[in-house]
């Protein structure tokens, strides 16, 4: 059937997941089938009080359930963390451009993300590791505020445990448990982590951090055409009809929302 864009899919909350104390997972049940593919958001309608964008955060291969990863921002996202398991939301899309995976096929794929930006990027690991036997390897940086701040903690370490994939993570404030490195992100953006040359940079994150990754990437001399950045402006229809999230002559919602620095980089202070 083909995708009506204005009409929101009926789906069931199935189960709720506290990540930290302000983000939930919600494990969500369309009631008629949608696919999607990394790199692609939803309008999720929380009802009695409106829609938001979200990347769905669980693997693209498994869309009869859809998991979406959400932080507490304001009345959309209170309320949806408000809500539980039975309860019903309304899906709009995917909408927006996928990440083109099979273009990054043979080469080492550097994932940095901040903060709830680990959601996105959840997926998008799903799909490269169905990918794995045409990349190089997967180097993760991830930067968050404090070890409480950080989701999926179960899942992190079996993901380490992939073939050719290497985690690193850091906190702004450490904590007695805490082993790892301290300090943003940029700081464990090493020289040498990836072969900058046959590389792709994927970001996604707060705008104040990605323009700092942005910046670390250029110095560490990727190319702009390799570096992705996920670009989250206010969104509205998500259809590209209403402009609310143009950036420069882009739409982020109909053009993006990842968009590579050389697309974007001549907008001034596209964050
Ligand atoms: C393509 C896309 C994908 C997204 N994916 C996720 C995701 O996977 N998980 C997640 O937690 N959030 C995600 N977001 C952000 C999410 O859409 C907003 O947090 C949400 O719309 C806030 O709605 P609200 O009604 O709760 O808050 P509002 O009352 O609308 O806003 C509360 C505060 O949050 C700020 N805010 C609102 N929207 C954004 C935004 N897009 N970026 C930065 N600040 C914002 C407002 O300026 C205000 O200060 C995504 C946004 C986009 C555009």
């Amino acid at each position: 059937m083909e995708q009506n864009n204005y009409r929101p899919i009926k789906a069931k909350i199935e189960n709720v997941i506290t990540e930290t104390s302000n983000i939930k997972t919600f494990v969500i049940k369309p009631e008629e089938p949608i696919s999607f593919l990394a790199g692609q958001f939803m309008q999720v309608t929380v009802p009695g009080m409106g829609e938001s964008p979200f990347t769905p955060s669980s693997d693209p291969k498994h869309a009869e359930s859809i998991e979406f990863t959400v932080m507490k921002a304001g009345s959309v996202t209170v309320k949806l963390h408000s809500m539980k398991p039975g309860e019903y939301v309304g899906l709009r899309g995917p909408f927006g451009k996928p990440y083109p995976i099979s273009d990054f096929h043979g080469k080492d794929i550097y994932v940095v993300g901040g903060g709830v930006g680990l959601a996105p990027l959840r997926a998008l690991l799903f799909a490269l590791f169905h990918e794995l036997d045409h990349l190089n390897k997967i180097e993760v940086r991830f930067g968050s505020r404090s070890p409480n701040d950080i989701s999926y903690k179960d899942a992190i370490p079996e993901w380490a445990k992939r073939p050719k994939t290497n985690i690193n993570i850091t906190v702004d404030m450490g904590d007695p448990s805490w082993k790892g490195n301290v300090g943003l992100v940029t700081t464990i953006l090493k020289d040498g982590d990836v072969n900058v040359k046959n590389a792709v940079a994927i970001v996604c994150g707060p705008p104040i951090m990605m323009k700092f990754v942005n910046k670390r990437l250029l110095d560490m001399s990727f190319e702009p055409k390799d570096i992705f950045l996920s670009m989250e402006k206010n969104m509205s229809c998500g259809i590209g009809k209403c402009f609310h999230c143009n950036l420069g002559h882009f739409l982020c919602c109909k053009d993006g929302p990842v968009f590579t620095w050389e697309q974007i980089k001549d907008i001034p202070e596209p964050w």
